[in-house]
């Protein structure tokens, strides 16, 4: 086991890259799917079993940890990783993208973020020093700089604004974030959806330089074509011999698009908050488990998922449980939509390494075309 955090590209297929994440906590096999543990859980499942997923490492939300339980009192337990049972990487987010999205009466100056919590109404702030301190007391692997981001569309001046202000408070992370051996501190770009600025944004970040390299503000209202557009050339603009993260991606076709431009890792609460809402992901698209069609259906949802909830019950039973609202219903849905998150994961690793990655993606797409399968 490594003592301290590094990143092998293995080989690239196009812009597709393979590559694996050492860190002391264990290896990351890259590109990867990071599932959300938002409150020191994946809602719905053990952690055994989103291990048994595939996933090598999870996202923890520093906003959400911080007002509940508090970053103090989860280091005064042991740390996140004790604290929720998962010995595996963890990477924390800076909790500036939830201040802006969830708390209540923000007030945002050179320094940092006064809000009021959405739990109790109490009054906190948050700026680079103190998010590095609290990443720090939950032991979190991979750390996330502080930054500020608006939500897309929003006016050039705007967005150049709030990335020098993220630049700014990269510098400071930097700095607050100190020598830590085996934990790893990411730069997040900026910029928008505009070529200059992203540029600008990822040379002020070169200069101070990261353990790896995020892409920011993206998958904020912008649409998958221009976020495609950007990631057309953004990735480019990052160091090659470092991890790039595209923040809270998304879904299916948005992570294999984003993996084809050259993206190493992803997040997204999306297969976990949709198994809870009886939305199914498969290699046919999307299964909506409370649609009367599947009530005397004796098949799996996915023939070809090896997932409890595709193993052991029929269509039938998840539609079932889902109408009477039984707790099962998220748990089977959510293991099976991490599981197919996984394997494709999976799936386009072997691809690149074969050097197949556009076979592949036309095979993923060929069945998404397909549609669900007939109603009996
Ligand atoms: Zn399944």
């Amino acid at each position: 086991m490594t003592e301290r955090f590094s990143f092998s590209l293995l080989a690239t297929d196009g812009k597709a890259r393979l590559g694996v994440i050492s860190t002391p906590r264990g290896e990351i096999r890259t590109p990867a799917f990071m599932p959300v543990g938002t409150a020191g859980t994946v809602k719905a499942m053990m952690p055994e079993s989103v291990r048994a997923t595939g996933a090598d490492i999870l996202l923890g939300n520093t906003y959400h940890l911080m007002l509940r339980p508090t970053a103090e009192r989860i280091d005064r337990l042991g740390g996140l990783h004790r604290f929720m049972n998962w010995d595996r990487p963890i990477l924390t987010d800076s909790g500036g993208f939830q201040v802006m999205s969830l708390s209540d009466l923000r007030k945002l100056t050179e320094d940092g973020v006064t809000f009021r919590s959405h739990v109790d109404g109490s009054r906190h702030f948050l700026g680079p020093e103190r998010s590095m301190e609290i990443q720090r007391l939950l032991g979190s692997d991979i750390v996330m700089c502080f930054d500020e981001c608006p939500a897309l569309p929003a006016d050039e001046a705007r967005v150049a604004e709030s990335m020098r202000l993220s630049m700014r408070w990269a510098a400071r992370s930097r700095d607050a974030f100190g020598d830590r051996p085996g934990h790893a501190l990411f730069g997040i770009q900026q910029g928008g959806v505009t070529h200059d600025l992203r540029a600008e944004s990822a040379e002020a970040l070169r200069a101070i330089g990261f353990d790896g390299y995020a892409l920011g503000g993206l998958a904020v209202g912008e649409g998958q074509e221009a976020m495609f557009g950007v990631l057309d050339f953004a990735p480019d603009m990052l160091p090659a011999d470092r991890p790039r993260y595209l923040m809270g991606v998304g879904k299916p076709d948005d992570i294999v698009g984003a993996v084809r431009r050259g993206v190493d890792m992803m997040d997204c609460v999306l297969p976990s908050r949709s198994g809870r809402t009886g939305q199914a992901f498969t290699r046919r698209g999307v299964v909506n488990i409370k649609n009367a069609r599947h009530q005397d259906d004796p098949r799996p949802l996915d023939e070809a998922c090896t997932c409890p909830a595709c193993r052991n019950y029929s269509r039938a039973y998840l539609h079932h449980v889902f109408r009477a609202k039984e707790i099962i219903s998220s748990m089977l849905l959510t293991w099976h939509n991490l599981r197919y998150f996984q394997d494709i994961m999976q799936g386009m690793r072997e691809a690149i390494a074969a050097g197949e990655f556009a076979a592949w993606q036309a095979g993923f797409e060929a069945a998404r075309a397909e549609g669900d399968i007939e109603p009996l």
